[in-house]
């Protein structure tokens, strides 16, 4: 059994493009371990976000719709994972490791009695002997691991495999799956949904983060941030505060990014939230303390004051635009 199942992530019927990074590295697995690449697309009327997935580069699309289905709740969804895996042969099951995908693929790896290997950066090797590179102690080391398990769940990093290539369009099959109502012991209530006219942080092009450096006044981190069409983030210590909300936590207990352009604007650098934005192709750090370990990951440092240097650079940029 070594077929790879991914599991795609669909909101209200659209597909959400964090879905892509696990396409790209249940392609990768699959060709390492010489099976085939299904992604399963779970939810109540998929067709199109099925559609959507279809061109980018897996064997084959499977669709499972079940009103239970309707709205995400990781116990139905668990259910019908574990019916599509043993279903498909997969040796495999991989989703990014995403808020959903962090909460749903433990419960997966449990049905399955599945070892699991989450955050996963690459693979090592192939074939039945094959490790998994995944970060320990905030991303300060980097360990290879394998699964003993027959069938073997992983969570992948998003920043690290990035969107697939286009290809040929998958075909698309209805994969019939049967939920049993009366485990389910969690029920759908609402869902709440930010609507924002910034870009999602893990998509994102540009980043302005901020951090206990703004003393809760995030005026000029939003600021910049719109001016140059940048997602806005943050330290923990900020969100902790309650200056802004959780979900621009960037770190290792918050979002992973990786975008051309960090700036982070009164943040330390602690170990915490550098595991979730080293990888960002440009950083640029503000800081007054010339000591901070920000500095050490940064490619452009400013020793200032935040409050007087944003603004500036905002002017800069509009000057130049
Ligand atoms: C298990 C665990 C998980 C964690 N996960 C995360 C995580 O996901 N993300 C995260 O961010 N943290 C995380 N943390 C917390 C982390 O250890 C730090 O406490 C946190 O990142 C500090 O946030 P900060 O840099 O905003 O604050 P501080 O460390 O207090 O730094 C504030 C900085 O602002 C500078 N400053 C002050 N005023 C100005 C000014 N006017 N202009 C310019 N600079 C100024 C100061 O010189 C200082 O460097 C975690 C901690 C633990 C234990």
């Amino acid at each position: 059994m070594s077929n790879v199942l991914v599991v795609a992530e669909q909101l209200e019927g659209a597909l959400r493009k964090a879905s892509l990074p696990a396409v790209k590295a249940g392609r990768e697995l699959a060709g390492k371990v010489g099976g085939k690449c299904h992604v399963l697309v779970l939810g109540k009327s998929v067709a199109a976000a099925a559609a959507e997935i279809a061109p980018y580069g897996a064997d084959a699309v499977h669709t499972a719709e079940d009103p239970a289905l309707e709205h995400y709740l990781a116990e139905p969804y668990a259910q019908a994972v574990e019916q599509a895996a043993r279903a498909l042969g997969a040796g495999y099951v991989v989703a990014t490791a995403s808020s959903t995908g962090k909460d749903l693929m433990p419960r997966v790896a449990a049905r399955l009695s599945a070892g699991m290997a989450t955050d996963v950066l690459g693979f090592v090797g192939d074939g039945a002997a094959i490790a998994f590179r995944r970060p320990m102690w905030a991303g300060a080391v980097i360990a290879e691991v394998t699964i003993a398990t027959e069938i073997k769940v992983l969570t992948v990093r998003g920043t690290e495999f990035g969107v697939p290539a286009k290809a040929a369009a998958a075909a698309i099959a209805p994969l019939p799956v049967k939920i049993d109502a009366a485990a389910v012991k969690t029920r759908f209530v609402s869902l709440e949904q930010v609507k924002s006219a910034r870009p999602e942080l893990t998509e994102a092009k540009i980043i302005v983060s901020g951090g206990r450096g703004t003393k809760g006044d995030f005026k000029p981190v939003e600021s910049l941030a719109d001016s140059i069409g940048a997602a806005v983030g943050a330290s923990r210590a900020a969100c902790d505060a309650g200056w802004v909300p959780n979900d621009w936590q960037v770190g290792q207990t918050g979002k992973t990014v990786a975008p051309e352009l960090y700036i982070a604007a009164g943040i330390s650098g602690a170990i915490q939230h550098l595991a979730g934005m080293k990888n960002s192709k440009v950083i640029v750090a503000i800081n007054k303390d010339p000591e901070a370990p920000i500095f050490q990951v940064a490619d452009y440092g400013l020793v200032a004051d935040l409050f007087k240097a944003l603004p500036e650079l905002q002017a800069a940029l509009k000057k130049d635009a």
